[in-house]
């Protein structure tokens, strides 16, 4: 069946500031009225499954069914080839109850020293994100999208959010951290699943 989400009035599944700041921008042009469930004070469901898909859609039916709107979630993570793909959908974990994103990186970094990985080419690591969306009669849809790069240290940059300032994505210089919302917003994973979405349902 045909999806559109022009002019509805939908409920972005975050309670993260910084993503919702990223999706704000990136749906603005196109007319869609988003709260989010954090400014609804929803609660915020415990993610309890083992891949982006199962973690996105936990947020999404949680949402929909609070709101009864249409639900947009997005589960995300950072993906390090040295660690086998870890810390992939536990990226928010590595950063402790107190959502620690310097100690977050440190770790990340101990494990690649400790895995010898100092050249780019031996940090190589992707940012993952998965966005589904979920209408109230129980049809939904997802969207991937990918950011590749590599992991630097010390991190750079007081921009962005989560483990920016340690990604440089391939083809820059500069860190996600050290980067505009627009610079970002042409790079992101976020911004590559939301071109599909966008692509699907407008
Ligand atoms: P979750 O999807 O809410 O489970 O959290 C994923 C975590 O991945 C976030 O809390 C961030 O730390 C990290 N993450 C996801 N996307 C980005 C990004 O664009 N920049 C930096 N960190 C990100």
């Amino acid at each position: 069946m045909t999806r559109s989400l022009k002019n509805q009035s939908i409920v972005v599944a975050t309670h993260n500031k910084g993503k919702l700041e990223e999706f704000a921008q990136l749906l603005a042009p196109y007319g869609v009225k988003a709260k989010s469930a954090g400014e609804l004070g929803l609660a915020e469901p415990i993610e309890t499954e083992s891949t982006f898909r199962g973690n996105a859609l936990i947020k999404a039916q949680a949402a929909c069914a609070a709101t009864g709107l249409i639900a947009i979630s997005d589960d995300s993570g950072l993906c390090v080839d040295a660690l086998l793909g870890a810390p992939g959908v536990y990226t928010a974990d590595w950063a402790g109850p107190s959502r620690d994103w310097t100690q977050a990186m440190r770790l990340v970094e101990e494990k690649l020293q400790a895995a010898d990985a100092t050249m780019p080419a031996q940090r190589k690591a992707q940012f993952m994100c998965t966005l589904c969306v979920l209408w109230p009669d129980g049809e939904v849809r997802y969207y991937e999208g990918v950011a590749p790069g590599h992991l630097t240290w010390p991190p750079r940059g007081a921009l962005g959010h989560g483990y920016d300032p340690a990604f440089v994505p391939d083809g820059q210089a500069a860190t996600f951290g050290e980067m505009t919302h627009e610079a970002k917003n042409k790079l992101s994973h976020r911004a590559r699943a939301l071109e599909k979405l966008l692509a699907d349902l407008f």
